[in-house]
């Protein structure tokens, strides 16, 4: 594997990557070596929430499916691809076509997170998550949803009862330096 790209180079190895038409019959992934990988595991469990942006010169891939997106390169023409995994069906890898000509935004991303009933207050004393003092009105998040960049928000609350004691769990799009720092409390409840 030659150099990795991740979610933080991508966008610059894109733009200066010298092959940018596909010149070869290249077959996915006969013909492809993988040469990157999206995933970013420093804020634990990933989300399943979907999102795209509005704007159209932009392709979002910091939220599922993408998120864990890798970057292949054909052995022959140099020709790049990402792929992702559509579990819809079989969890068939299937690629994702570049163009080369969009920005490919990473931020903000999101996670799902597990808090303790009786550390409530001292999060969102911490974080400034106000909706969670009034959970009835956190939307239920069908579908996907447009990103707003800069934006945190939260959705999907539920109290869910485990044997070990009730934890409250959302999930929440925000910039990846905030969903570290709430990794990090989850850790320590
Ligand atoms: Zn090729």
């Amino acid at each position: 594997m030659e150099s990795e790209i991740t979610f933080e180079n991508i966008n610059l190895f894109l733009k200066n990557y010298p092959h940018k038409k596909d010149s070869c019959p290249h077959n996915f992934t006969k013909d492809f070596e993988q040469i990157g990988n999206m995933s970013d595991n420093s804020y634990g469990f990933l989300s399943y929430l979907d999102f795209k942006t509005e704007d159209q010169n932009e392709v979002f891939i910091g939220s599922y499916p993408y998120n864990s997106a890798k970057l292949w390169k054909c052995k022959e023409c140099n020709y790049l691809t990402f792929s992702y995994t559509n579990d819809s069906g079989w969890g068939q890898l299937v690629p994702l076509k570049i163009d080369f000509n969009k920005e490919y935004l990473t931020e903000p991303a999101n996670k799902s997170v597990s808090i303790k009933p009786i550390n409530i207050l001292e999060f969102v004393e911490l974080f400034g998550l106000t909706e969670l003092i009034s959970p009835e009105n956190i939307s239920d998040y069908p579908g996907t949803k447009l990103i707003s960049k800069n934006k945190t928000s939260i959705f999907r609350y539920k109290i869910q009862k485990t044997k070990s004691g009730d934890t409250i769990n959302f999930e929440i799009v925000a910039n990846r330096d905030l969903l570290r720092k709430i990794a990090a409390y989850e850790q320590k409840q």
